[in-house]
């Protein structure tokens, strides 16, 4: 597990506040990419990318409300 940490200090979060927060990237020996995005007022956005190419996205508020989660494939069509 190879992980990235990179931290920022004024980005939109998902509640359209400006604030700091940190970034991490992870990425595993199987071809799962994670990348999560950790924001200062605690909201938090994950995005898991698997090997075949779909991947998930889920966002978090900071009171805890889900805004997003999806799911995207490679099926065609
Ligand atoms: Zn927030």
């Amino acid at each position: 597990m190879v992980g990235t940490v990179s931290t920022f200090n004024s980005e939109r979060a998902p509640c359209g506040r400006k604030v700091g927060g940190e970034r991490t990237r992870e990425d595993d020996s199987e071809g799962l990419l994670m990348d999560t995005i950790i924001y200062k007022c605690g909201c938090r956005w994950v995005r898991e990318q698997y090997h075949d190419g779909s991947f998930d996205v889920r966002v978090v508020r900071h009171d805890g409300r889900i805004l997003s989660d999806e799911h995207s494939g490679m099926h065609e069509g």
